[in-house]
């Protein structure tokens, strides 16, 4: 068997991974992390979803345990704004739709049209949203009365694929202070961190990584190496050689520039989800987390340069940001061609990243762990297990940029040249057929990308009602059934959005009793 795992970069994706293994193989493992003193991590990734909650889980983590120590907020979903035209917003909630005599509620508002936003007609969430309430009552209980919490969190230990029903919220968190959490639970388990820079990387006669050169610990030896080394790649790419599939045809922004920002929380309030405004040339995230906000203008420079997309944040932001520095970030979107190569596994912005529009990257990583304990290698090093890993990281990835694309072809606006040309730019494989399908008959689990990649038929359905740039029809057999049911549907949600508007404490409540 395998004994000595060396993850070489200590961001999110280096410590999420040590502490997984630990918490998987325990001591039949030994994991190194050897982190540069001098090279930042990238400092941004702070909004997740929901399958998150599995990785905490599989840990053994309690919210109370980390929530306050990372500044963590409550993410139910992502708020649109301007995507369709100026001042118009929706949210993309996770909360699967209810399905009523076979269709599912969005199929009956196309036809019924009960009013004006799909969102607030179709979803709870997205009332909870606007009046920022928490997704727990101040005694812990969720709101969410169809999801049964696993009551011995740290006996049974769920993965990504054993999510079957949609759990209501994930966080934003900051991410250095995850990192720095994560750490210390990894070595409190029998992790060892190396404070070093890697400067080389040695090869066997096969090819293959045998250790690692640093400056001054010497070498440090491995069975299997962890690439966390960020976009640099530097030892999947840069040693290994294994090329880099870009995705810039298809996602053409490229840079991003990102501000922390302090805020008083008491009096601005905490809205409970991710926004992402649309922009000139691209668009704004904003995370509220406990005690500051954190944003960036995600931008294509084909279309703006550094100077304009930090003039553009900072006005967006107004005075609060004037004494903080602006952290500029080159991107590199798409993937590594196989992640997984000879003894070296990638995981993180080395193994693929697309922009950060539906927060994915934190997922990539998860998902990434998962499924390398479910395919780890035994001394034989079986090329299956390595081919069905790289398949399925490479899936992931491809259908996230599939589904990245929907959100610029989709969007109603259309008044400048970045937004023209979304319309008319190359997209991925497959894509245009299934748009196509989607005009016709609204997108069902078999009619989007068809291999596992986090996001469900209602993702699909939620964007693209949202953005409002593509033709939508109602199913035509809606016409010929009796629609008493739908509409007592859509009147319930009515009434429970209503209630529990007025019975939820606000975020801002619930977390500072949980500080
Ligand atoms: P990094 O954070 O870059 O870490 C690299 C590590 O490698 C560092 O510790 C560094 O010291 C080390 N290293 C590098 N070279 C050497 C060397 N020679 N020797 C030793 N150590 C070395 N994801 C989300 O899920 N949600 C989001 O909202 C989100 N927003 C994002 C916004 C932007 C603008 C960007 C660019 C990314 C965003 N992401 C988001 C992605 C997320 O930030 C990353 O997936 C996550 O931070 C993991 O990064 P990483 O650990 O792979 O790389």
């Amino acid at each position: 068997m395998l004994k000595r795992i060396v993850i070489v970069g200590g961001g999110t994706a280096g410590w999420m991974t040590a502490a997984y293994l630990r918490a998987a193989f325990g001591s039949n493992i030994a994991v190194t992390v050897v982190e540069s003193k001098r090279i930042a991590p990238i400092g941004v990734g702070e909004a997740t979803f929901s399958t998150i909650r599995h990785f905490f889980g599989f840990l053994g983590l309690r919210e109370e345990d980390w929530m306050p120590k990372c500044n963590a907020t409550y993410k139910l979903g992502i708020r649109f704004e301007n995507w369709r035209e100026p001042g118009h917003h929706f949210y993309h909630p996770f909360e699967r739709l209810r399905v009523v005599d076979g269709f599912p509620l969005t199929d009956w508002w196309v036809h019924k049209r009960p009013g004006d936003r799909f969102d607030r007609d179709a979803f709870l969430m997205a009332a909870i949203c606007d009046a920022e309430r928490s997704p727990r009552y101040l005694d812990g209980r969720l709101f969410e009365q169809d999801f049964v919490e696993n009551p011995e969190p740290e006996n049974i230990r769920t993965t990504l694929s054993e999510q079957g029903t949609q759990f209501p919220y994930a966080y934003h968190f900051d991410a250095a202070l995850l990192a720095g959490f994560l750490a210390e639970h990894a070595m409190e388990r029998g992790a060892v961190q190396i404070l070093d820079d890697v400067l080389d990387v040695g090869r066997d006669q096969r090819g293959w990584i045998s250790h690692v050169q640093t400056r001054e610990h010497g070498q440090v030896e491995g069975d299997l190496f962890i690439d966390c080394t960020g976009f640099r790649g530097l030892l999947i790419n840069q040693a290994l050689e294994e090329p880099f599939v870009s995705f810039q045809e298809n996602l053409p922004n490229d840079s991003a520039v990102a501000l922390r920002v302090p805020v008083d929380m008491e009096q601005r309030g905490l809205r409970p989800c991710t926004t992402a405004t649309a922009q000139e040339a691209g668009w704004i995230w904003t995370i509220p987390l406990y005690g500051r906000i954190g944003t960036g203008y995600v931008y294509a420079s084909d279309y703006s340069s550094p100077e304009e997309a930090e003039r553009t944040l900072r006005e967006f932001v107004g005075p609060e940001a004037d004494d903080m520095e602006a952290n500029h970030i080159k991107m590199r979107i798409g993937r590594t061609q196989r992640s997984w190569v000879g003894n070296c596994v990638a995981i993180g912005l080395s193994s693929g990243f697309v922009e950060p529009l539906e927060s994915t990257g934190i997922f990539f990583i998860q998902h990434g762990i998962e499924q390398l304990v479910k395919h780890f290698p035994a001394g034989d090093w079986d090329p299956v297990l390595q081919d069905a890993y790289n398949r399925s990281v490479a899936q992931a990835i491809e259908g996230v940029r599939e589904f990245l694309v929907l959100h610029y072809r989709g969007a109603a606006r259309n008044d400048n040249q970045y937004w023209r040309d979304a319309k008319t730019r190359a997209v991925p494989d497959g894509f245009a057929e299934r748009l196509e399908q989607w005009h016709s008959k609204l997108p069902t689990e078999s009619s989007i990308f068809p291999h596992y990649h986090g996001f469900e038929a209602y993702s699909y359905l939620a964007v693209l009602l949202g953005l409002g740039g593509e033709p939508v029809k109602p199913a035509p057999a809606l016409a010929l059934m009796d629609g008493t049911a739908a509409d007592k549907e859509f009147q319930l949600i009515r009434d429970q959005s209503r209630d529990l508007v007025k019975s939820l404490p606000s975020q801002y409540e619930y977390l500072s009793q949980m500080h």
